[in-house]
């Protein structure tokens, strides 16, 4: 099978699943290509793909959700007091780009998150900044290659300009979840969103009367902070996504190929609750307000 345009990438379905390469299999994908498009059965190819390997897919916002960058000639003079008292320093980055340098922090516990995250998830990140500004980021969070690979998404991959799209994500859209600090950039996939809290760790533009953590030399907290509490609740989710999955896992597999594809939204409530359209409800998720009550034990801030 042929490699695809999606967005501005090209997509390869992954074929090395024994059962993807019987006969039988590769006639009835020409069949459902035929019917529904490539692009879709390569979707739903690759979910099945995951779902054998006990995974999902997650998409990753950088700014404001992973970490948070300034220029350093914006910083004001208490921000520097800041950054010079802070404990916290193996977490900036200096850089340089097009004669402009930039201080970029990253979030308290990403590196934990991203770690446990990608043993359910394989992960994309996505970002309405440009590519270059995408590589360097991922280079800090993954200086080894190991979580995103090639699997980096930025705004000229975008299909609607201002929008990010699971359209460009090469992945069935039910079995995908996005983590967040802006809503209204997905307006088309608002129920695969998990939104976070944003990361404001530098001064806004404008002041707003309070002090930003750069100013006062602080941080957000790590391992009771909104990454801990996203992770929390994505595990929740890919838990109950295989709990279900597995009990009509049968019935799915049936229906893998079928003009109606996974869908499965009815069916896919745990223990009387669904959480999103990925796992059959329309209903946002946001951390601050779920994680408590789904995964979460003792109620926390997020
Ligand atoms: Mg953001």
């Amino acid at each position: 099978m042929t490699s695809v345009i999606m967005g501005s990438q090209e997509i390869a379905p992954d074929v090395t699943s024994p059962d993807l390469c019987t006969q039988d299999a590769v006639y009835g994908a020409l069949q459902v290509a035929a019917e529904i498009g490539r692009d879709e059965l390569i979707r739903r190819i690759n979910l099945q793909n995951l779902r054998n390997r006990e995974k999902l897919c997650l998409v990753l916002d950088l700014d404001l959700t992973l970490l948070h960058t300034k220029p350093l000639h914006k910083l004001s003079p208490e921000e520097l007091t800041g950054l010079c008292n802070s404990t916290r320093k193996k977490d900036l980055r200096r850089w340089k780009a097009t004669g402009v340098e930039y201080l970029t922090k990253l979030r308290p516990y990403v590196r934990k998150f991203l770690r446990e995250a990608s043993k359910l998830f394989d992960m994309y990140v996505y970002t309405n900044g440009s590519r270059d500004y995408a590589r360097i980021m991922v280079g800090f969070l993954d200086p080894h290659g190991v979580y995103f690979g090639s699997r980096i998404l930025s705004k000229e991959d975008s299909t609607v300009k201002g929008q990010k799209g699971l359209d460009v994500v090469p992945v069935h859209q039910s079995g995908v979840l996005i983590l967040d600090d802006t809503e209204n950039v997905w307006a088309r996939d608002r129920g695969n969103l998990v939104l976070i809290k944003p990361y404001d760790y530098f001064a806004p533009k404008e002041p707003n009367g309070t002090r930003s953590l750069s100013e006062e030399g602080t941080d957000e907290s790590g391992s009771a902070g909104p990454l801990s509490c996203a992770l929390r609740l994505l595990k929740g989710l890919h838990e109950s996504y295989f709990v279900n999955y597995h009990t009509f896992e049968e019935e799915l597999q049936g229906i893998l190929l079928e003009d109606n594809g996974i869908h499965g939204e009815q069916r896919q409530e745990v223990n009387g609750k669904s959480y999103l359209r990925a796992l059959g409800s329309s209903k946002r998720l946001r951390v601050s307000d779920e994680c408590s009550s789904l995964v979460v034990t003792k109620r926390q801030r997020c």
